[in-house]
């Protein structure tokens, strides 16, 4: 296995859940991060916490100068980026006939656009450099679907897509990994606002559930491999989950 010290490593969606949770763990493994999402206290906190290996930058990834901008602000602070992580994303899940419009035009711009602007902003400098890593986070959301997740699962289906192709056209280079957690804890769903899904969902309690730290596992297992491998895709279910 390769060692993660000092790796710099971006993510997005690192301000809670999934992401914030790897970013302690990476940075126990001696790698720098570079922490990206839209609420600035969170981000200050988990840096505050972390120490000098951790930067944030307050980031919307529904815009793709916010992503260049991440980019150049982490290779000013560390030099260059090893890893791209491109994390964030929401799940105000529906069902087609509640019409929730604007929340399918959100989970777009955010769940795929945002990993769209994110392989933008870093591959250059990645093909420039002549390595590099990309991940994003599917979902096994993005692997089967089930009613009332259509949109969600449909942005997840198409981080698959663009990250598969992205492979090929760049394999003789940059590693590429796609993650799929099965569910976890994290806030995730926090903006659901679909009475149905509500309904459906709500006393889900007992429902298995990864911790976020097994997702943090995966994405170790990826970056930490030799040179000469690359680690394409990881799904991480909770024993239970169908
Ligand atoms: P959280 O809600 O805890 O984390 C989501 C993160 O995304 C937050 O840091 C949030 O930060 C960030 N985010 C949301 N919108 C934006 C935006 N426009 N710009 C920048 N950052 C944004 O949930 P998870 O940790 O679970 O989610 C992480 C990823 O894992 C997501 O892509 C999710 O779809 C995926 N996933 C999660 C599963 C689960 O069961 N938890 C299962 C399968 C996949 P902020 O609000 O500060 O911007």
């Amino acid at each position: 296995m390769q060692s993660i010290k000092d790796k710099v490593i971006v993510i997005t969606g690192a301000s809670s859940g999934i992401g914030a949770s790897a970013a302690r763990k990476l940075t126990q493994l001696g790698a720098k991060v570079v922490l990206a999402a839209r609420r600035e206290d969170q981000l200050k906190t988990l840096v505050t916490e972390i120490g000098e290996n951790a930067m944030y930058v307050v980031t919307d990834v529904a815009k793709r100068t916010d992503l260049d901008n991440l980019i150049q602000q982490a290779i000013a602070k560390f030099g260059h980026v090893d890893v791209m992580w491109n994390n964030a994303g929401i799940m105000p899940i529906s069902f087609f006939e509640e019409g929730h419009v604007d929340e399918w035009d959100k989970m777009i711009d955010i769940n795929i656009k945002g990993v769209l602007y994110g392989i933008n902003a870093v591959l250059p400098h990645m093909l420039q450099r002549g390595e590099g890593h990309i991940l994003s986070t599917s979902s096994v959301g993005g692997l089967k679907t089930s009613p009332g997740i259509g949109v969600y699962s449909g942005t997840k289906f198409a981080v698959k897509a663009i990250m598969e192709t992205l492979r090929e056209e760049v394999a003789q280079t940059i590693k590429v990994t796609t993650i799929y957690p099965g569910a976890t804890k994290s806030e995730l769903g926090h903006d659901i606002t679909s009475p149905k899904i509500k309904g459906l969902y709500g006393n889900l309690t007992n429902m298995p559930k990864l911790d976020e730290e097994a997702i943090a596992n995966a994405v170790i297992y990826a970056i930490s491999q030799p040179d000469n491998i690359t680690v394409n895709e990881v799904v991480v279910r909770p024993l239970g989950q169908t």
